[in-house]
């Protein structure tokens, strides 16, 4: 009988496995960690806390497929079963988008708009695992958040996550765009599909695994912008704001859009990336 491998050769060879994919994106050593850690119930420190020790064969073996997994390009966060947001802890699962970074513009830019000091409504339109609900709830406790979601699946990402965080000031709404709310809110905020559907870009990486339909709103990559936009002047008092995300070489576009439908202080921000990731509008006084 050979002897159980410890964890230091575990991570290795995982890391190992991990590194000769060649995925830009990846990280091989830490997201080895995080597949072994989880497999043994610890956090990550344990791992070097406990480096020489011998690992349980269970855990040998599901790290094992963790790894096979990963190297098939299966995204990390739905094997672990969390990403996080905004410090947030969020659960993901294949019915929602796995929240990016660029997404926490989105989050910054709708709080400079939204004050601390009177009470908020605020909507977000295709809310997924509920990220940017769930953020500008923790930021701004007196405001009433509604989220909306087509998907009965993603509202049930959703819904836990507001439960594990204890933030129940977000109501949730099945249904299409903005259909589903009623009128006088403070902001409207979207990171809606925006990706054109023959696009080779959904054959990358991990959106391959991602809903389709939080990615991608068909051949017209507008036609969410177009909705929300529409539906959000009706549904915005006067003076409020109109926050897209959308992708790098649509800014231009998304301005148009607003600017010809009359919007006010329409403005295109880049993200870290300084790629053009959010514009954004006000609704007339
Ligand atoms: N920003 C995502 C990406 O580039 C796409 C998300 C979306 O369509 N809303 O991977």
């Amino acid at each position: 009988m050979t002897a159980s491998p410890t964890l230091r050769q575990l991570l290795h060879d995982g890391r190992q496995a991990l590194e000769a994919v060649n995925n830009p994106a990846a990280a091989p050593r830490f997201e080895a960690e995080l597949l072994l850690a989880r497999c043994l119930g610890q956090g990550r420190s344990y791992l070097f806390a406990h480096a020489d020790d011998p690992a349980p064969e269970s855990a040998a073996d599901t790290f094992r497929e963790l790894i096979d997994r990963r190297v098939e390009g299966e995204p990390i966060a739905y094997m672990t079963g969390e990403q996080e947001f905004w410090s947030l802890p969020l659960k993901v699962n294949p019915a929602v988008l796995i929240p990016r970074p660029e997404t926490e513009l989105l989050v910054e830019l709708a709080l400079e708009r939204l004050p601390l000091d009177r009470t908020l409504r605020v909507a977000d339109i295709g809310t997924g695992s509920g990220a940017i609900a769930l953020a500008i709830a923790s930021e701004r406790p007196q405001a009433e958040v509604h989220a909306v979601d087509l998907s009965p699946e993603a509202l049930d990402v959703a819904r836990d996550n507001a439960e594990h965080l204890g933030l129940s000031t977000v109501t949730f709404h099945c249904g299409s765009w903005c259909e589903p709310l009623d009128g006088d809110f403070d902001a409207v905020i979207s990171n809606p599909p925006y990706v054109r559907s023959d696009d080779a870009y959904l054959e990358t990486g991990d959106l391959r695994f991602e809903p389709r339909v939080a990615l991608t709103p068909g051949d017209d990559e507008l036609l969410a912008f177009r909705s929300i936009a529409r539906g959000a002047e009706e549904r915005l008092r006067p003076g409020g704001w109109l926050l897209f995300e959308h992708g790098f070489d649509q800014g231009e576009a998304v301005r148009k859009l607003l600017e010809e439908r009359g919007w006010e202080a329409v403005a295109t921000l880049q993200d870290l990336a300084h790629k053009d990731r959010v514009t954004l509008g006000r609704k007339p006084a």
